[in-house]
């Protein structure tokens, strides 16, 4: 048991002891079994397994859902809280597929740090390497727990040098695998001098824990075999000169990760991970904001909105606003200023993402996840507060690299396919560009799957069938500058000029000497790739 709940002994007890994370890895790492694992250790379940069986029952609701399953996909995020000792967990489900990177990385906008998982036998991937380099522009400090270790892995100093070539961090071992595949037995704890002993009758059974005293110690002939030990001997030594100690600040500084190495399927390294993630995982951080950056231990609530999800029980138009708490001890029935359209908002039903089931939520504090369902006043980007007007900053909107025309299947219900495109605009699923001259839609996504989400998105939710066609445009930039010579430039470029949802002026093109030309003829004129959201 740890003496302090963080580095931060002046913070509340509720909010030091508070960790709000998520998991980067790339499909097929192992994050669905490791995050069972993690509610099955926070006492969320009863049993591993039921996060995918009560998954399956939620995507057989749709066809939409269908086929999120069947790309293997998660579409939508959610948050999950979970106690584990004297902590309080808040993990962030990311999207895991490359076509969401926007919306992923807004949900990497909402927490204080990320464990990355990898597969033992492949290193660093594709979308570990992508999403790795997200959490790098904010310094969001990173844990990894190598996974599946029962299986032929590569070498463990092979893993570690990849990992610091590729991405640039320096690695240093919180634990060492003793043999692998089939002969792996368990782990050498390099932090409590430990032996931890994984269990092939029981996969869901916590691992053994042998306290022993250094690599001399005659407790480990009992326990590892003899070959096993005299590589293990060598190789902590070799770890140890080589490689750099843990240095619990360059952790929170984002330099060094802490490695552990496991099997999530068998449960090994499951909790030594989580008790890493408590000891060395940040207490929820300041939040830049402007005018001024928001402490967590401030005792006005702000809270800032992170994703929106619409339509989460197809009986009801409503949303769910994710919304993170920057700050303060938010009580259910409180009310809060929406800070962009200055109206009070009355939070009366929130709901804590608490693993078991979605929950009132009758108090949070500043790291916490809430829901806040509401009929689409609150947008991704939106800060709430007890009535300072502060802003957070830092959740961008960037150009879609991909347009297209939508076109109503039925021509009557054009203006019906208007109003759901500006729903997902709202969520964030998409960019809608409402073009100044003719009529319909253009569609903007980062990915091309995002297209076929949005119709069978559509055609469910809405009952309208509808057609993504090209579109004569292939870039997007908002428009912003001197009024006067914005005017000027919007009435000479009629062809090219569009609005999206939020009523922003919008330019498009598609060729990059347009682009070119308009910074060269309009000098008072700025063409952007990104929106801060507000
Ligand atoms: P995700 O795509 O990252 O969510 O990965 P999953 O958790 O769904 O795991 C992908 C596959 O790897 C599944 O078939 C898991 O049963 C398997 N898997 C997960 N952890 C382990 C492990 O520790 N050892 C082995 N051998 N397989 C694992």
């Amino acid at each position: 048991m740890l003496d302090t709940l963080s580095n931060r002994p002046d913070l509340p007890a509720e909010i030091a002891r508070r960790r709000t994370f998520a998991i980067i890895s790339h499909p097929d790492a192992g994050k669905t079994t490791l995050t069972e694992k993690f509610l099955l250790y926070g006492g969320a379940i009863q049993m591993a397994g039921q996060v995918r069986a009560k998954g399956e029952a939620r995507r057989t609701r749709s066809d939409f859902m269908q086929m999120e399953k069947d790309r293997g996909i998660s579409v939508s995020a959610s948050a999950m809280s979970f106690d584990f000792g004297r902590f309080r967990f808040n993990l962030v489900d990311t999207p895991g597929h490359s076509d969401f990177s926007e919306d992923t990385y807004r949900t990497l906008t909402a927490v204080d740090a990320a464990v990355m998982v990898i597969d033992g036998a492949k290193g660093v991937e594709s979308q570990t390497q992508k999403l790795f380099e997200v959490c790098r522009l904010r310094d969001l400090p990173i844990l990894t727990f190598c996974n599946k270790m029962d299986r032929e892995a590569r070498d463990t100093f092979e893993i570690i040098d990849e990992i610091q070539q590729n991405l640039a961090i320096d690695v240093t071992p919180a634990s060492w695998p003793i043999g692998m595949g089939r002969d792996f037995v368990g782990c050498y704890d390099m932090l409590n001098n430990r032996l931890e002993l994984m269990d092939r009758a029981d996969r869901n059974k916590v691992a053994e824990s042998i306290k022993i005293d250094g690599l001399d110690d005659p407790k480990l002939a009992q326990h590892v075999p003899a070959n096993l030990i005299a590589k293990l001997r060598e190789e902590i030594e070799m770890a140890r000169e080589l490689l750099p100690a843990l240095d619990p600040q360059s952790v929170l500084e984002g330099h060094m990760t802490p490695i552990w190495f496991g099997s999530a399927i068998n449960s090994f390294g499951v909790k030594e991970l989580m008790d890493g993630i408590g000891t060395y995982g940040p207490e929820p951080q300041v939040q830049k904001a402007t005018p001024r950056a928001i402490a967590p231990e401030e005792t006005a609530v702000t809270g800032f909105v992170f994703k929106v999800q619409a339509n989460m029980d197809p009986k009801h138009r409503d949303r769910v606003a994710f919304v993170r708490l920057a700050s303060g001890h938010f009580k259910r029935g409180m009310k809060l200023t929406h800070v962009r359209s200055k109206k009070p908002i009355t939070v009366s039903a929130p709901v804590l993402f608490l693993a078991a089931d979605r929950e009132l939520a009758e108090e949070a504090w500043a790291g916490d996840i809430i829901g806040i369902p509401n009929h689409g006043q609150l947008r991704i980007g939106d800060t709430l507060t007890e009535g300072e007007a502060l802003r957070v900053t830092g959740i961008p909107s960037f150009a879609p690299e991909l347009l297209q025309q939508a076109r109503a299947g039925d021509p009557m219900k054009a203006k019906h396919l208007g109003k759901a495109l500006m729903q997902f605009a709202e969520e964030g699923a998409a960019k809608v560009f409402k073009p100044a001259f003719g009529s319909g839609f253009i569609v903007g996504v980062v990915g091309a799957l995002q297209f076929e989400v949005l119709a069978s998105r559509i055609e469910l939710e809405y009952g309208l069938p509808v057609r993504f066609e090209g579109s004569q445009f292939t870039s997007a930039r908002w428009v912003s500058g001197d009024k006067l010579a914005v005017e000027k430039f919007t009435a000479a470029n009629k062809q090219h000029i569009a609005h999206d949802n939020d009523g922003d002026i919008v330019y498009l093109t598609r060729l990059q000497w347009d682009i070119d030309r308009v910074a060269r003829d309009y000098p008072d004129v700025t063409l952007t790739a990104t929106k801060e959201m507000m």
